[in-house]
């Protein structure tokens, strides 16, 4: 698009008098209409504008989804991006890797009725990016800085959300991160093919130009004690997500050659980013030319796979107990997979791991599914004298993540925790049971998507802001 042309299309959106002058460049629109991304323009048409908006409703950050795909059909982008960010914080990373058919496009109400669903994500995307292109998304550049602080522990996103949440309110904030980079588990979980780390780095930078200050390798607990951060902000944010990874415990575990998933999708990620990573360098965590086994059905489990896919792995097969219809994981994700050639092992559990000094095969024993245990799901049990073995160079646990141990990490054993190890907050609040600490995102949920951090680094910004208000108050009645 020449420079012209972009003048043109930046006419049309950003004049105070958009109404008028956009009836009147309707008559033009043949001069840039090839320029717009076609697709994006097509599925915003086809929302119906249905007035039971249940995307709006099923999308955890209630975001105006039904007037956003009205502004993109209209090519109002500017203005679309606006309400975008009027709810969320990275609509551009949630519109690529939200889990849409179980949130918002799993709702909508075209799709109820047999016809697909407006593709909601990547209109979000496509509106964001046009955004991120044409320079509207700027740094915060508030008036007056409030003399009060803000300590945030965790720069993923609840972490992120709540400090850009916060510094817009004019507050001091100091983001402290074990991680040498910010993102959480948007850099080094989510693997690169799903979300590119350029998204998140353009992110992170726009923060750090809006003011906020952030100290990477920076463990609280090891590198800092909470006590000094404590003292040191007037409100506290932890937003630490969850790391420890369930264990399979069976014979041969300590074989090498087995690995937990983070271990793997971390190496991925810093090789794409163009790290040197000593154990993806010698070939370790390298999944080209061998046979990858990787163990459970969540999301992460599909990601691993995936991966692997991506490393020229000579096979990937993927374990899981139950069935395909009582995975916990995306189906859109499964059906990915199986389309690049991930082969499924159904009903399938690890009895054994095999090798000498490394691992050469699995012991894996056939299941079935029995009556609905506490939890509603099917129970899968053993089936007798079904063992068979399959061959494997390098075996991955994905079988998900439980908190670490919080008041121990921190030194704080009066922080409470719940009998899961999360955070217990009041509900309404956000607030722990410590004065001034708030806890948000997996934390305090457990492992659970972006989306609802966001939302909770968000609302946490609304308490924190209200506790500091009151803070002061106080503070200026006692002088
Ligand atoms: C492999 C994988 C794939 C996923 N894919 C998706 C997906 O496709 N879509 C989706 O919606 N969700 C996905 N999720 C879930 C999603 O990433 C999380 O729900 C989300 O990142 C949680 O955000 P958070 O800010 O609470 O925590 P995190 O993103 O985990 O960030 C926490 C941050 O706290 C830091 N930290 C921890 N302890 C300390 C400490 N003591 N001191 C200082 N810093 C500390 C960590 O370094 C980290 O940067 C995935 C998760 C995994 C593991
Ligand atoms: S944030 Fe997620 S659930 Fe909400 S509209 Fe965007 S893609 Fe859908």
């Amino acid at each position: 698009m020449t420079e012209k042309m972009l003048k043109f299309v930046d006419l049309k959106l950003e004049t105070p008098n958009k109404r008028d002058v956009n009836r009147r460049l309707d008559d033009f629109k043949e001069i840039y209409d090839e320029f717009i991304n076609e697709k994006a323009k097509e599925q915003s048409s086809r929302c119906s504008q249905c007035g039971v908006p249940f995307c709006q409703v099923h999308c955890p950050l209630h975001n105006n989804i039904p007037d956003w795909l009205k502004l993109t059909a209209e090519n109002r982008l500017k203005e679309a991006n606006e309400l975008a960010h009027s709810t969320n914080n990275m609509p551009e990373v949630c519109g690529r890797i939200c889990p849409q058919d179980r949130l918002c496009e799993g709702n909508c109400v075209i799709e109820q009725s047999g016809h697909g669903t407006v593709t909601i994500g990547s209109v979000e995307k496509y509106i964001t990016d046009t955004a991120w292109e044409k320079g509207w998304i700027k740094p915060i550049n508030i008036t007056k800085e409030i003399n009060q602080s803000v300590g945030i522990i965790g720069a993923g996103p609840a972490g992120l959300a709540a400090a850009e949440e916060l510094r817009k309110l004019g507050y001091k904030v100091t983001v402290y991160d074990r991680y040498d980079r910010p993102g959480g588990l948007l850099i080094y979980g989510i693997p690169n093919f799903k979300l590119e780390k350029f998204v998140v780095e353009r992110r992170t930078n726009l923060l750090k130009e809006s003011g906020i200050k952030f100290f990477q390798n920076t463990e609280i607990g090891s590198d800092k004690s909470f006590q000094d951060i404590k003292e040191k902000h007037d409100a506290i944010l932890i937003a630490t997500g969850v790391y420890k990874p369930r264990e399979v415990n069976l014979p041969g575990n300590n074989l090498n050659n087995i690995f937990p998933a983070m271990e793997f999708l971390t190496a991925s990620n810093r090789k794409g980013m163009g790290d040197e990573c000593e154990k993806f360098d010698n070939g370790l965590l390298n999944a080209e030319n061998k046979n990858i086994v990787v163990i459970g059905g969540g999301d992460t489990a599909m990601d691993c796979v995936r991966t692997a896919v991506r490393q020229n792995a000579k096979s990937v097969k993927c374990l899981y107990r139950r069935d395909r219809n009582n995975m916990p994981g995306s189906t859109r994700e499964v059906y990915n997979a199986e389309e690049e050639g991930v082969e499924f092992i159904w009903q399938s559990n690890p009895k054994k791991f095999i090798g000498i000094g490394k691992i050469y095969s699995i012991l894996v024993e056939k299941m079935k599914l029995g009556e609905p245990d506490s939890s509603g799901r099917k129970k899968p049990e053993p089936i007798k004298d079904s063992d068979f073995e399959i061959k494997v160079d390098i075996a991955i646990k994905a079988l998900g993540f439980d908190p670490e141990n919080i008041p121990h990490l921190f030194k704080y054993p009066t922080l409470q925790v719940s009998k899961w190890g999360t955070i217990k907050i009041n509900l309404k609040s956000m607030e722990t049971n410590v004065e001034g600490v708030f806890a948000a995102g997996d934390i305090v949920r457990g492992a659970s998507l972006v989306v609802w951090a966001i939302r909770d680094g968000r609302e946490s910004a609304i308490s924190i802001d209200k506790y500091l208000k009151f803070k002061q108050l106080k503070k200026t009645e006692a002088a």
